[in-house]
């Protein structure tokens, strides 16, 4: 979910062409995390990301994929019938028709929401658009890809996203969040890591710090264990 001259990789099938973006999937399914989470979805994954984190689950969105004229994407959201679009990646504002994508999608009336990595530009998305944007904690390996002045856009509908992989980054999401005002911005979450961080260690750490921030588990590890396409 970086510069836009790390972007996808080239296509193996098609020139990438006026209108057309890769995607790696589109699925329906329930949300699994921030404000939206519980409503069904449809998610449109969009591939390539120029960063690595080492914990990343979508390490599958990272190659291949296959062009589609956004008319084409539009057709397949409109097929499942939910009010709910969440579109992703990799980092879906790697391909710069992304911003057209989520216009079109405002335009025909989806609750939309934009998962993002934190370090691309953000400001040219959509103010409809809910933006999920991350901030990568120095477990992740790509603490030096915050791009700060993705704050200044941040919308009071908007969420942060921190993801915890331990006490150390636990710690320094706390510091960055009284750093920069993040709870007076918008609703920050934290996420602990599937398998490094205990939940309930989590929990009491925000607990303990009587910290501003929501707490988050994965609904859809819970549910479907994190298959692809879920
Ligand atoms: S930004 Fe998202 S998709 Fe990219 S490597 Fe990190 S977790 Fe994976």
């Amino acid at each position: 979910m970086g510069g836009s001259d790390a972007t996808v990789a080239p296509a193996t099938s098609a020139p990438a062409v006026a209108g057309r973006l890769r995607i790696t999937e589109i699925f329906h399914s329930i949300q699994g995390e921030a404000d939206a989470i519980g409503w069904p979805t449809v998610f449109v994954r969009l591939t390539g990301c120029p960063l690595r984190c080492v914990w990343c689950d979508t390490e599958y969105a990272f190659h291949g994929g296959e062009w589609r004229a956004i008319e084409d994407i539009l057709a397949e959201v409109a097929g499942h019938g939910a009010r709910h679009v969440c579109v992703t990646g990799g980092e879906p504002l790697a391909q710069k028709r992304c911003l057209v994508l989520l216009r079109r999608l405002c335009d025909a009336g989806y609750e939309v929401s934009l998962e993002t990595s934190g370090a691309l530009d953000v400001a040219a998305v959509d103010p409809r658009v809910r933006k999920v944007v991350d901030l990568k904690a120095p477990g992740s390996g790509e603490e030096k890809r915050n791009l700060w002045s993705n704050l200044d856009h941040l919308l009071p509908h908007d969420q942060v996203k921190i993801v915890i992989a331990g006490r150390g980054d636990y710690e320094w999401a706390r510091q960055v969040v009284a750093e920069h005002g993040l709870d007076r911005r918008c609703t920050v979450l934290f996420s602990p890591v599937h398998g490094a961080v205990e939940p309930r260690a989590l929990a009491e750490w925000i607990l303990e710090d009587r910290l501003p921030v929501r707490f988050q588990l994965q609904l859809h590890k819970l549910l479907w264990n994190d298959a692809q396409g879920r």
